[in-house]
């Protein structure tokens, strides 16, 4: 499997004196791939000889997981599959921000990770005009991109969300909600239509394919009945 989000990359290094233990199967929270790692570094309980905590090597991406004591893995998996099409390099690497800070618990810097998404969001609907979070909700809503049965939810969205000079610390539930709702957004925006065109130019495609076949075969038919000369 193919690494997929930005700090996916693989990277050519070689970690000292690794130790080898159970594999660990896990998804990978920097390049989301499903990997059984046994690479890494090991914590036992001096006592008990039980292992407390470790720290695994992924054999695709060569980045470390770590394991702390309650089993919690950091940093957790993405909960979310990755965005296709996503074309502002800016939105691509800012939507990671706010996943990796999510990741820390870091809500306050997430949130306002998104706020800006959504505002290069519409910047690349060549809506330079727009400054805040809620001009760029009020764009989204009046141009369509957020459908009809979307719209009460984002009214709520835009309704809690402090003005931009107020700088108040936001929740965990209010910065994963503002998360969840701009992966929606992007989808909306970026990923479903350009899916779409692509699915509808192979269909054509497939059925130009048939469409000369028959046609080949028509003719095959008729040289055979000897209706053509
Ligand atoms: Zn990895």
């Amino acid at each position: 499997m193919k690494p997929q989000n930005s700090l996916s990359s693989e990277v050519s290094v070689i970690w000292q004196q690794l130790g080898y233990g159970e594999p660990r199967q896990f998804v990978c929270g920097f390049c989301s791939a499903n990997v059984a790692s046994e690479r890494g570094y090991f914590a036992q309980d001096p006592v008990t000889g039980e292992m407390l905590m470790q720290l695994n090597i992924c054999h695709l991406c060569s980045r470390p997981t770590f394991f702390d004591e309650k089993g919690l893995q950091h940093p957790p998996p993405s909960s979310t599959q990755p965005i296709q099409h996503i074309v502002n390099p800016e939105i691509r690497a800012l939507l990671d921000e706010a996943r990796r800070c999510l990741s820390v618990h870091a809500h306050t810097a997430a949130y306002w990770c998104c706020k800006k998404i959504l505002i290069l969001v519409c910047r690349d609907k060549g809506q330079n005009q727009i400054q805040s979070t809620s001009e760029a909700l009020d764009y989204l809503k009046d141009s369509g991109h957020i459908p009809p049965a979307l719209i009460e939810a984002t009214e709520t969205i835009q309704k809690s969300m402090p003005p931009a000079s107020v700088l108040r610390v936001q929740s965990h539930s209010e910065s994963l909600e503002l998360y969840q709702f701009t992966d929606i957004i992007l989808r909306l925006v970026y990923e479903l239509p350009q899916t779409m065109r692509e699915l509808q130019s192979q269909s054509k495609r497939d059925t130009a394919k048939v469409t000369v076949g028959s046609h080949t075969n028509q003719i095959l038919n008729k040289l055979q009945k000897g209706y053509i000369k």
